[in-house]
């Protein structure tokens, strides 16, 4: 019997990393694996009420809120067909070879799938590759390949992402996360999803609009709940108030991104409204450079935070303080490996009790078959990114053994008021169960190390009494942005006076006519 023909099948499909160009460590495919990697049936399943999206990571995210939209705006006429999903630990570029697999993986999928008249798609937007610097739109132009231009294709994106021309021309609905710290992707899931049922059942007509800011600003200043970002956060949910105005973005972009156009963007979509679409993302990204001066806050040194911390030591009795190991956040694609700062606290700080992650796959190995309680004296670092972190000899004992999702095989080191984390994975530590799942207390600890920008302030609310960010000398600095290359002047790196003009040369426009 034939299938109704009434019922639309919408494809969705996830391929997402985070990638630092500056780090010498490619991704493979084998980290993906590692990481988080389903096949169609293991997507539907992760998907379906009750599943569990991205194990280890979030219970729902974008995926789920997309098969959550299908179900309640689909009108029982829209089928949601699972591809596969892949997400990496943030990191070096993907290498070729994971790259092209990837491509093929989603040719053969979206051709195994046909036929679709819709397609959903999970980026992060901030993925580099080796040989591209817009992998993103080259996976949207396999989409193409196989799809046609007619299909609509909508796509979620990190509000780190990099908008160009090539992803705005191929995407006919593109939305990003609107918290930062992020915490809405089963959210922004679902309205990019419901837009794109409501497009494939007739009843919307998206229209894009942007704007591409030259400014790469970054740190605290793209926090959505701080006072420089409030009312730019503000403003987008008010211009979301018109019903016609659909979904509004504002992209910060991510600053390790080696990108010669990078900077923030604005990315407005409504309902077959093109001038709407024009006008409101004009109106939020003058908003947006309207907070380009406002300096992000200043980074302690090591010495600056130790001082904090001992200063507070009564509050952090019930706590701990949180020291974002800012010059390597493996979050944003750092190897995990500062040993600067690990020298530190074993010389200046023997009065505090530390807990300090790195990683290091070769110590690990070296180590993996002592017994606890044996005596280690060995160096850490100088392996994966040795002209920022160079060895350094340590001697202590071997306290515990473990293997750990994501973080692969773990030895924890006794260094006396420095308990050590070694792992082989990338340490993305950003929530307190990182340390609890190698026996240490972070209650009981005056530092605990994290390795993320923002994340880790919303994981650690219970046990955090003090945040420090310390800066030492690594690839997540934000005064690295200064030795990049631009295509244009870029703020604060150079003196625009005119967003405007760059915003016409990157959208692809001639150069405005100046009346008078
Ligand atoms: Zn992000």
């Amino acid at each position: 019997m034939a299938a109704p023909t009434t019922s639309k099948r919408i494809g969705y499909v996830r391929i997402a990393q985070e990638t630092n160009a500056l780090s010498p460590i490619l991704t493979e495919h084998a980290d993906f694996e590692q990481t988080h990697l389903l096949d169609a049936e293991a997507l539907r399943q992760a998907t379906a009420r009750g599943g569990y999206e991205v194990k280890g990571f979030t219970r729902h995210a974008e995926l789920t809120g997309f098969c959550r939209a299908v179900d309640k705006f689909g009108g029982g006429k829209v089928e949601a067909v699972p591809l596969f999903s892949a997400w990496a630990v943030s990191g070096g570029p993907l290498s070729t070879a994971c790259f092209e697999t990837f491509k093929r993986r989603l040719r053969a999928s979206l051709r195994d799938a046909a036929p679709l008249d819709g397609l959903f798609f999970a980026m992060h937007g901030a993925m580099g590759a080796e040989g591209t610097n817009d992998p993103e739109s080259e996976l949207l132009r396999v989409c193409r390949d196989v799809l046609g231009d007619a299909i609509p294709i909508a796509v979620t994106l990190d509000l780190h992402a990099q908008i160009t021309r090539d992803n705005m021309a191929l995407a006919n609905i593109l939305c990003g996360y609107r918290t930062n710290p992020h915490r809405d992707h089963r959210k922004v899931g679902k309205r990019a999803g419901q837009l794109l049922v409501e497009t494939v059942l007739g009843e919307t007509k998206p229209t894009m609009a942007w704007r591409a800011l030259p400014m790469v600003t970054g740190g605290g200043t793209t926090v959505d709940f701080l006072p420089t970002m409030r009312p730019v956060f503000r403003l987008m949910k008010t211009l979301e108030k018109d019903p016609a105005v659909r979904y509004v973005s504002l992209f910060m972009c991510h600053l390790w991104n080696n990108h010669p156009d990078l900077g923030w963007a604005a990315v407005v979509v409504t309902n077959d409204d093109p001038a709407l679409a024009d006008r409101v993302a004009d109106e939020l990204a003058e908003a947006a450079w309207g907070v380009k001066d406002v300096d992000p806050p200043a980074f302690d040194t090591v010495a600056s935070a130790l001082e904090k911390v001992r200063s507070r030591r009564k509050r952090l009795k019930l706590g701990t303080a949180c020291m974002c190991d800012a010059s390597d956040v493996v979050g944003a694609g750092a190897t995990g490996e500062n040993t600067q700062l690990l020298a530190q606290l074993l010389t200046d700080a023997s009065d505090l009790l530390s807990l300090v992650p790195l990683r290091d796959p070769t110590f690990v190995t070296d180590h993996w078959d002592l017994p606890e309680g044996a005596p280690i004296a060995a160096s850490v670092g100088g392996r994966l990114q040795p002209e920022y972190n160079p060895a350094l000899a340590i001697s202590g004992t071997l306290l515990t053994k473990r293997t750990l999702d994501c973080f692969g095989r773990v030895i924890v080191v006794d260094l006396d008021h420095v308990k050590l984390v070694v792992t082989e994975g990338p340490a993305m530590t950003m929530r307190p169960r990182f340390y609890r799942n190698v026996g240490l207390k972070p209650m009981k600890a005056d530092i605990c190390v994290v390795k993320s920008f923002f994340p880790f302030r919303l994981f650690f609310l219970a046990e955090n009494r003090l945040t420090l960010y310390v800066k030492t000398r690594g690839i997540t600095d934000m005064d690295l942005v200064t030795k990049l290359t631009f295509n244009d002047p870029v703020h604060p790196k150079d003196d625009v006076p005119d967003w405007r003009v760059i915003d016409r040369r990157r959208r692809g426009l001639a150069p405005a006519v100046i009346d008078g």
